[in-house]
Order: C-alpha cells, then sequence, then structure tokens
C-alpha cells in the first residue's frame, strides 16, 4: 500500500481535534508496518511500553497544607539500551501523553543509532504555581517514588517542558542521598559545576542548523539564497536562528508567544538576542528592528519562505492550515508540530518534512555525551561535542534520506523504519526472556 493511501487510512479514523497522543504515536508506528517484515509478536512487543508506574506525590504546601499530584515514568523500551526521556511538569499531564512521548524518545535514540531505549516522565501540576521550595518538595518526593525505576545504567531522566538544570541537580541530590553514592550519570541536564556537559545547552538548535544544512545541500539550495521562517524563539528557535543566520542564511520571520515577526531583508539575530535577554518575560515584544511588520503566527507559517522551522508548540501544522504552507521544506524542531492529516497534505503538495526524531535529536545525543562523560569521570571540551554531534546528525541524515529515496517514501517514514526496524532486531537478537 502506498504511503498516501495508508496514511490517508489512518487520517480518516482520526481526527486533528481529538488526537489522543498515544494513539498518534501507534498509528504512526503502524504506518510503518507496511514497510516492514517485523513478526506480529515482535510487533506487540514494541506497540507496548515494558513499564508504567503511576505515583502519587503528596507535598506540604508553604502554607501548611498538604497537596498531592499524580506522576508519571514510562519505560518504553531498553532493548538498546537503559531507558531515557525528559520529565515535564504540566497540567496536561496525562498516562497516554507520557507513553507516547517515551515511544517516541526510543524512535529518535534509534535513529541517531545511541544505545539507548525510549522513556519520558512527567506529574501533572501548574509549577507557576509553585514557589521555588514547593517546586524542590515535589521534584525530590517525585524522584523518592520513581527511584526503583531510575538509575544510570537503567533509566535516565533529563529537563523536558517546565522543568530545568536545577530540576535535575535535586533529583541528582536526592538519588545521591537514597542510594548513597555520587552518580552524576542518572540524569543528564545538569549544571556544568555538578557534571552537565558543555554544550548541552545549544546542542538541539545545532543539530536543527546541522540537519537544515545537510538537506539544503541535497535539495541543491544555496544556503546564501535561503530564507527561513522560525515559529518560537526560544532554546531550539533562538539557536537555530543565529547558527544559521551565521551559516549565511536569512531568518525572515519570528515568533514567540507574544507574536510573530516579518523582515524580508533578514533579521540581525544577534541584535535580536540581545534585545530578548533584557526584555520583559524574555519577550520578542517591543523588538525595536528596522523594515520589521507585525504578523500573525499563520501568516508566519504561510510565508514564501524556504525553509520553515517550527520550534515552539506540538499540533502547529494542522489540517485546518497545511494547504496554506508554502515552504519547501519544514525541519521540525519542535516535537510533534505537524498532525498525521497534515503530513499528508503537505506529502502531496510534495513539502520535504524533516521529522523530529531526527530533526530535533541533537538534545538527547548531546545528552548521551554528558552520561559518556560522567560514567568515565572525564569531561570534554566543548569543540568536541560539537563536532561528534555534527558527525552523528550527518550520518542519520545520510541513512533516513538514503531510505527514503531507495524505497520512494517520506523523510518521517523513513526514519520511523530505521528506528523502528532497530530496535525490532534489538528484541530479536536478545530473544524474549524467560
Ligand atoms: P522554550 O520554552 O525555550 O521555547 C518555546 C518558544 O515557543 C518560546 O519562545 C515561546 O514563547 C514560544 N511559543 C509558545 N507558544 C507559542 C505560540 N503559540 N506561537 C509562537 N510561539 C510560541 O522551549 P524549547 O526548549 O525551545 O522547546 C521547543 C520545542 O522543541 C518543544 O516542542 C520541545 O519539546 C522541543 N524540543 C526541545 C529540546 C531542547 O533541548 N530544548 C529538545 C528536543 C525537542
Amino acid at each position: 500500500m502506498a504511503i498516501q493511501d495508508t496514511a490517508r487510512m489512518v487520517s480518516e479514523r482520526i481526527k486533528d481535534t481529538e488526537i489522543n497522543p498515544y494513539e498518534m504515536m501507534l498509528q504512526q508506528l503502524d504506518l510503518v508496518r507496511e514497510y516492514t517484515t517485523i513478526p506480529d509478536g515482535i510487533w506487540q512487543i514494541l506497540r507496548n511500553p515494558e513499564r508504567t508506574l503511576e505515583v502519587s506525590v503528596p507535598i506540604t504546601r508553604d502554607d501548611g497544607g498538604i497537596e498531592v499530584f499524580t506522576g508519571y515514568r514510562v519505560q518504553h523500551s531498553s532493548a538498546r539500551g537503559p531507558c531515557k526521556g525528559g520529565i515535564r511538569f504540566h497540567p496536561g499531564v496525562t498516562v497516554e501523553e507520557v507513553k507516547a512521548l517515551a515511544g517516541w524518545m526510543t524512535w529518535k535514540c534509534a535513529v541517531v543509532n545511541i544505545p539507548y531505549g525510549g522513556g519520558k516522565g512527567g506529574i501533572s501540576c501548574d509549577p507557576s504555581c509553585f514557589t521555588r521550595s514547593e517546586l524542590e518538595r515535589i521534584t525530590r518526593r517525585y524522584t523518592t517514588m520513581i527511584y526503583p525505576l531510575i538509575g544510570t545504567r537503567r533509566d535516565i531522566p533529563a529537563p523536558d517542558v517546565n522543568t530545568n538544570a536545577q530540576v535535575m541537580n535535586w533529583i541528582v541530590d536526592t538519588v545521591q542521598f537514597l542510594s548513597g553514592e555520587s552518580t552524576p550519570g542518572v540524569v543528564t541536564g545538569k549544571s556544568i559545576e555538578i557534571g552537565g556537559a558543555l554544550g548541552r545547552h545549544e546542542a538541539t538548535g545545532r543539530g536543527v542548523m546541522f540537519i537544515t544544512l545537510g538537506v539544503l545541500q541535497r535539495l541543491g539550495i544555496d544556503v546564501a539564497e535561503t530564507r527561513i521562517a522560525v515559529q518560537g524563539f526560544g532554546n531550539v528557535g533562538s539557536i537555530a536562528s543565529r547558527l544559521l543566520g551565521e551559516a549565511g542564511a536569512k531568518i525572515v520571520a519570528i515568533s514567540d508567544v507574544s507574536g510573530a515577526y516579518h523582515c524580508p531583508t533578514g533579521f540581525d539575530i544577534d541584535l535580536v538576542l540581545d534585545y530578548v535577554k533584557q526584555s520583559p518575560g524574555h519577550l520578542l515584544a517591543g523588538l525595536p528592528h528596522s523594515g520589521m511588520e507585525e504578523i500573525s503566527n499563520d501568516e508566519l507559517l504561510a510565508l514564501d519562505v524556504d525553509v520553515l522551522i517550527p520550534a515552539a508548540l506540538e499540533a502547529q501544522i494542522a489540517a485546518r492550515n497545511a494547504e496554506d504552507i508554502r515552504a519547501r521544506v519544514i525541519v521540525e524542531g519542535a516535537n510533534g508540530p505537524t498532525t498525521p492529516e497534515a503530513d499528508l497534505i503537505l506529502g502531496e503538495k510534495g513539502t520535504t518534512v524533516v521529522p523530529d526524531i531526527l530533526a530535533n535529536a541533537g538534545g538527547v545525543v548531546c545528552s548521551y555525551f554528558e552520561w559518556v562523560q560522567n560514567i568515565q569521570c572525564f569531561p570534554w571540551e566543548e569543540k568536541e561535542t560539537d563536532q561528534r554531534l555534527g558527525r552523528i546528525l550527518q550520518r542519520a541524515l545520510r541513512e533516513v534520506w538514503t531510505l527514503a529515496e531507495e524505497r520512494e517514501i517520506s523523510l518521517r517514514l523513513a526514519a520511523f523504519i530505521l528506528g523502528v526496524e532497530r530496535v525490532a532486531t534489538a528484541i530479536q537478537l536478545r530473544g524474549v526472556f524467560p
């Protein structure tokens, strides 16, 4: 069955408005099935997370009251190595979301061929309502509850939405007190001073840059002639903008929650970064830049550019606006910015979509470097990290691109096939215990 037919079948079953993230992950997985010879039993293993832990996380609020939150840690697969994946603090966290994110981590680590499986964790809570000491208590209690699952050789958390280096520092410290051992490799994304990796902060944006340049070169597009629109000017979007600007591309549109901005002659990204550093809420609002006009976020997505980099939220390119996209290439800096229905529409339009599991894998690759350095107690220089990151991502792009060309399929499907087959092979080689 052709990719379009299979995708159409899936899109008939699932509408953008009613997407359950785990269903979406399974449907992406099921698309791959047509293209592989993975046996039924192995397929059933791939469709189910290895472990799903739900924990109750009570904390004493600063006013003395007790509140109880629900947390999760899901280990989707450990077939290729310890589980790896971030921890999210957000009111929208559900077990279905965490299961989906854990699965995507499995495929992402396999696509870039690092020796990890996939995991993810989260607490359903609104961290903006916590004081710093409440945040510390909820982190330490959650860590204690998931302690039986995590470990340097078992399952290694990292930051995700609303968690950061400080939260990771508290996790390391809690694990150290519970285990009696110094184990910096139990999480990645820590502060540099206690074992974090130089270059980790920039790694995802740098990876987006490497992948974008690799795709432009394959499509025969001169980087100096390339106009790029970036949605989201946070960690991923701002760093990708700066590095692609340095590589010679023109960043003609940027946005954040405060609005979207268009400058056909190209933004001076250093000036924008200086502005954002000191602006209220570190937002783009009020940016003084010549030749710039304010536009809507939908207009940004529909601009006539060569490359569009969605680097903000999920489901930004959906059935409602996919027809309007004019970019020739989409590089998914964010996780899940394109819905399956939109993917189908973009495929029919001939848009080259570089999937998230490849495009934003720079973060997890650098997390892997941090873990390696922790295990070896031997920190690297930043230059070494950047060079190794480039090599790993360029190899992954080459493999995905070649498979897509050979089988005449989309890059997303090729990336999934590559990742899923690697995991299936690992399971088959190990055998099913007992
Ligand atoms: P961030 O919080 O630093 O930045 C997010 C940006 O998106 C902010 O500028 C925010 O204002 C903007 N934004 C939010 N809602 C928006 C909207 N409706 N329209 C336009 N802009 C909007 O987050 P980040 O770390 O840059 O992550 C961005 C995406 O990349 C997420 O999907 C995340 O899961 C993914 N990702 C991040 C990393 C990483 O290492 N940071 C790694 C892999 C994937």
